[in-house]
C-alpha cells in the first residue's frame, strides 16, 4: 500500500537519506530500527510530506504522493504520531482527541463513536477525559498521542519512538495497544524505535537504518536471530 522508491532527502546541503526504499503491505506491522540520528524520523516526516524528496518517489495505493502537502497526506489517511507526543498541554484529554479529527467533518454520533473506540483501547484516558493533558504522566500522554492519531480514521499509522522515556510496564501496554489497533482495524502500522527488540517482536518485517542508508531488511523473526543484528541492536 505504501512504496518508497530510492528517495534522497536533504537538510540544506546535508544529505539525510540515501537511496532509501521502504515498503508497507496491507495489514502489516513494519519496524524501522536504528540508532539516534540514523534517519528514522526523517523518513517518516518525508512520507507524511513534512520533508521534501529531492529524488526518488513515494506511492500510496498506486498514487504518487511525493512532496504533497502534509494536510493532504493526512486527509488521504496517513497519520504520523511524533516522537515526544506533542499533545496540547492546556487542553483536556477529550479536547485533544477532538483535535485529532479536525480534518474530518464528523457528525456528533461519529465523533462519539471514535472517542468511544479510543477509550475502549485506553480506559485510562476515559477516566481522565476532563484532565489537562499536560498534567498527565508520560505514558498517559503517549496513549493520548496514539488515541489522537486514531481519531481521523487512519489508513496507515506511523509511530515515532512510542516507547521513549516510558517505564517497561507502560511500554508493554503501549505495544499491546499497537497490536490491538492492527488486529481490530486491520490498519498497517510503521514503528520507528531504538527499542529494537520490542518493535521487532511485534512486527512482521524490519528495516535497519544506519546513517541514512537502509543496510538490512527482512522478516523480523529472522533478523531477531541474526548475529549481526543481535550484536548491534539487541545488546549481544
Ligand atoms: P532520533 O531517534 O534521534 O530521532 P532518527 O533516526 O529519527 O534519530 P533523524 O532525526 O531523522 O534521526 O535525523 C537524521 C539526521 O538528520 C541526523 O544527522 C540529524 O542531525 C539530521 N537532522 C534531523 N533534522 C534536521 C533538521 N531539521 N535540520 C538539519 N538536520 C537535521
Amino acid at each position: 500500500m505504501l512504496q518508497v522508491n530510492n528517495i534522497n532527502v536533504y537538510y540544506g546541503k546535508v544529505e539525510a537519506l540515501f537511496n532509501v526504499s521502504f515498503e508497507v503491505g496491507d495489514n502489516e506491522i513494519v519496524s524501522l530500527i536504528g540508532a539516534n540520528g540514523a534517519g528514522k524520523t526523517t523518513l517518516m516526516k518525508t512520507i507524511v510530506g513534512i520533508n521534501k524528496v529531492q529524488s526518488g518517489n513515494i506511492e500510496y495505493n498506486g498514487k504518487e504522493i511525493s512532496n504533497q502537502h502534509a494536510h493532504k497526506t493526512v486527509y488521504d489517511g496517513i497519520v504520523y504520531v511524533p516522537e515526544g507526543r506533542e499533545v496540547f498541554p492546556q487542553m483536556t484529554v477529550y479536547e485533544n482527541l477532538e483535535m485529532g479529527a479536525f480534518s474530518k467533518k464528523y457528525t456528533k454520533g461519529e465523533m462519539d463513536d471514535h472517542i468511544a473506540e479510543v477509550y475502549d483501547l485506553f480506559p485510562r484516558l476515559k477516566e481522565r477525559s476532563k484532565q489537562a493533558a499536560g498534567t498527565m504522566s508520560g505514558g498517559e500522554q503517549q496513549m493520548l498521542a496514539i488515541g489522537r492519531g486514531m481519531m481521523s480514521d487512519p489508513k496507515l499509522l506511523m509511530f515515532d519512538e512510542p516507547s521513549l522515556g516510558l517505564a517497561p510496564v507502560i511500554v508493554d501496554e503501549m505495544f499491546r495497544a499497537i497490536i490491538k489497533i492492527n488486529e481490530s482495524r486491520k490498519t498497517p502500522i510503521v514503528i520507528a524505535e531504538q527499542n529494537a527488540f520490542m518493535a521487532m517482536s511485534i512486527s512482521k518485517r524490519t528495516y535497519v537504518l544506519e546513517v541514512g542508508h537502509i543496510v538490512t531488511h527482512g522478516a523480523s523473526p529472522e533478523l531477531l536471530n541474526s548475529p549481526d543484528i543481535k550484536k548491534a541492536y539487541l545488546g549481544g
